[in-house]
């Protein structure tokens, strides 16, 4: 469940410090140390999943609770409009090895 060199695994384990947004059992949003929209939020399961590339069946649930997340949020935060992007590998811009959605939005 969790890799001992993952940045997102430890700040899961609040080994790492980070601004919580929400946290259920399965899931945790934090923002975005290094923003990239005036709103930018990241949805990280607690699960250690690779990337896109590495989920299973059995994480479908999961993958669904992460955009079901997202739309909590994004109606908590009372955004207007927003956008939801996963980066897959490096050459798809990943550099964190834990599957994270990002939330972002504010700057249309
Ligand atoms: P990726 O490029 O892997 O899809 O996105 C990784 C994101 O994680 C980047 O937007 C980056 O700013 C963010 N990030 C990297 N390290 C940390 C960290 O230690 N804390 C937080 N809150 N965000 C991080
Ligand atoms: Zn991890």
């Amino acid at each position: 469940m969790t890799m001992p060199d993952c940045i997102f695994c430890k700040i899961v384990n609040k080994e790492l410090p980070s601004d919580i947004v929400y946290e259920d059992d399965n899931v945790i949003v934090i923002k975005d140390a290094n923003p990239k929209a005036p709103v930018h939020f990241l949805i990280i399961p607690k699960k250690h999943i690779l990337s896109v590339d590495h989920i299973e069946l059995e994480d479908k649930a999961l993958m669904g609770d992460l955009i079901l997340t997202a739309k909590k949020i994004a109606k908590e935060k009372n955004l207007k409009g927003y956008r939801l992007l996963i980066n897959v590998g490096r050459e798809g811009g990943q550099v964190i090895d834990h599957i994270h959605l990002h939330l972002l939005s504010g700057n249309q």
